[in-house]
């Protein structure tokens, strides 16, 4: 199945880097593309922008077959992995059978020590998203565009990355026989470089921040340069971001089929946010959860905090910043889903809080200490707005709160720099007991 490539290099070639495959790809209950904006629909394809507005892409589903307990029933006895959720997602129904590396179904973990210290008793959930094959959230984004990608006739994965993104794509196309070629800012966390590059794919340092890796990228994609490339958050954005949505699905199943009232989600490009949204609403129209209000908390670094600067000065469109902060996975100064994260925070009653750097640290160190998960920076930076919701009444203590782990910690061990041995002793009693420990 070939894919054509747009020969012209006008800006909307550029945008839509090749030609939409029209009518023979299988990719489940996708139906189309529709415009987020004018809600113009086009055909399943490697396109991300709409050719009337530019407004963003995204799959549009026909669930309309679906009984509600014939598809819990569905859902229940599948795999341990995303892709119990198959019916709701842009993938083939024999997707469990393919190379791919089936992430998800993580730990939704109690969190009462977290939750006494903090003083929640509505019940505090961690969903611990550093358990997938690549210790982050991004395997879910990835295994859908590798879908996408296969079924595009793709033969090589690519992306704009903060670090984590070109971990899990650099496994994915190992596992499924790709080449890679991933684009990162050349001054990532050490970890995330080593386990970017360990797969065996290209890594390629830019000199210049996450956004300036972004431009680079959509440049490549109207360039002969990028032919048969599948970029998963450029040209198949539209299928990445669906990855998102099982968080949801998730998070809803491991409580008992029930919506929690309250999630705090990362911010980076906005993309997580919106969709775990976007799954939320599904459950309760397909009527897998009982519908009753849920908020949606955004939770962003100061140092990179473009959302939560437009939310709290009331505004609708959000500026630009660069980045200056130690939670580079978040570091995206030009979220593209940053307005559409208002509307959800303000349509659900939620908010969008920032924290600081050394809030961020306290706040890695008290998810340790309290329920021994050892979070990445972005986990800091969920717990910590979650503790400073709290402190300024905006998260309601009573109610059910789930909040997002959504990486490990031993990609950015320079966060907690310092931490270590206790003491350094002879190897005797004596020696022991002096320094104070016996
Ligand atoms: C990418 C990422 C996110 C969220 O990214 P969005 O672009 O907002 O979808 C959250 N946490 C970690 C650790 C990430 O790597
Ligand atoms: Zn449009």
């Amino acid at each position: 199945m070939a894919v054509q490539t747009a020969a012209t290099s006008t800006d909307s070639a550029a945008a839509n880097s090749a030609t939409a495959n029209s009518g023979s790809v299988d990719l489940g209950p996708a139906a189309a593309l529709s415009c987020r904006e004018c809600g113009h629909r086009v055909p399943l394809g490697p396109v991300f922008a709409c050719e009337e507005c530019f407004g963003p892409l995204e799959i549009a589903y026909d669930f309309s077959a679906y009984d509600t307990e014939e598809l819990r029933r569905r859902i229940e006895s599948g795999p341990a992995n995303i892709w119990r959720y198959a019916p709701l997602l842009p993938v083939p129904a024999d997707v469990a059978g393919k190379p791919n590396l089936n992430p998800g179904w993580t730990k939704l973990v109690q969190a009462d020590n977290l939750a006494r210290e903090l003083g929640v008793t509505g019940g505090l959930y961690v969903k611990d998203d550093s358990g997938n094959p690549t210790h982050s959230f991004k395997d879910r984004v990835v295994a859908q565009a590798l879908e996408a990608a296969r079924a595009f006739g793709f033969t090589t994965l690519s992306c704009s990355s903060t670090g984590n993104l070109a971990g899990a794509v650099g496994a994915a196309a190992a596992r499924a026989g790709f080449r890679s070629c991933v684009f990162i800012p050349h001054d990532l966390e050490q970890g995330k470089v080593v386990m970017a590059a360990v797969y065996g794919g290209d890594l390629v340092g830019i000199q210049g921040n996450y956004d300036d890796v972004n431009r680079f990228c959509s440049e490549l994609i109207g360039d002969p340069a990028g032919e048969g490339w599948g970029f998963v958050n450029v040209n198949l954005r539209p299928y990445y971001a669906e990855g998102s949505k099982t968080l949801a699905y998730e998070i809803c199943e491991q409580l008992g089929w029930r919506l929690p009232d309250q999630i705090v989600v990362p911010i980076a490009s906005g993309s997580q946010l919106t969709k775990i949204d976007k799954g939320l609403q599904e459950l309760i129209k397909l009527g897998l959860v009982e519908d009753r209000p849920y908020k949606i908390f955004g939770a962003q670094a100061e140092g990179c905090s473009p959302v939560s600067t437009a939310y709290k000065d009331g505004h609708d469109v959000v500026r630009p910043q660069k980045p200056d902060t130690i939670a580079k996975s978040l570091a995206i100064g030009n979220p593209a889903d940053g307005p559409y994260v208002l509307d959800i925070a303000r349509r659900t009653g939620g908010a969008v809080e920032d924290v600081d750097d050394a809030e961020i640290v306290d706040a890695i160190r008290l998810l340790a200490r309290t329920e021994g998960i050892f979070a990445e920076t972005a986990g800091g930076v969920t717990v910590g707005v979650t503790r400073k919701l709290i402190k300024n009444g905006l998260l309601d203590p009573e109610k059910t709160t789930v909040v997002l782990n959504t990486g490990d910690g031993l990609k950015t061990l320079d966060a907690v720099a310092g931490t270590g041995l206790t003491a350094t002793i002879r190897p005797s009693l004596d020696a022991f007991r002096e320094a104070g420990l016996a």
